[in-house]
């Protein structure tokens, strides 16, 4: 089922393939402010629907990281980061996480969240 998702300004569109099993809040210095619920996708289940110029990149600390955010609205919209999994950054394995906040006509409220321990772990 693919899921729509937008900024607040539709300046930044997308879909992603499939709804999400569970929602990621990250407790780290930058998603605590951010506010972000992470979907994770592989690069074949993201589509940018809407002109990448539209999209600014904040990266911070190691710089592994490339979080997307609206240039005109401010919306944190998707992130660009390699395979966290074994807990280093694998990099021939690019993963897409989304901030499944921006979905529309989506109940997010019936995904479950899990809490990672981002302060602690990077
Ligand atoms: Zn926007």
């Amino acid at each position: 089922m693919t899921i729509k998702g937008s900024c607040h300004c539709k300046a930044t569109t997308f879909e992603v393939s499939d709804a999400p099993q569970t929602v990621t809040q990250c407790t780290c210095s930058f998603c605590s402010k951010r506010g972000a619920l992470w979907a994770y996708y592989v690069p074949s289940q993201f589509k940018l629907t809407s002109p990448l110029e539209k999209v600014s990149f904040y990266r911070w600390g190691s710089k592994t990281i490339k979080d997307g955010f609206c240039a005109t609205c401010g919306c944190g919209t998707f992130t660009q980061t390699p395979d966290w999994s074994t807990g280093e950054p694998d990099f021939d394995n690019p993963r897409i996480s989304v901030n499944s906040r921006l979905f529309d006509d989506f109940d997010l409220g019936q995904v479950e969240v899990v809490v990672i321990d981002g302060k602690n772990l990077w």
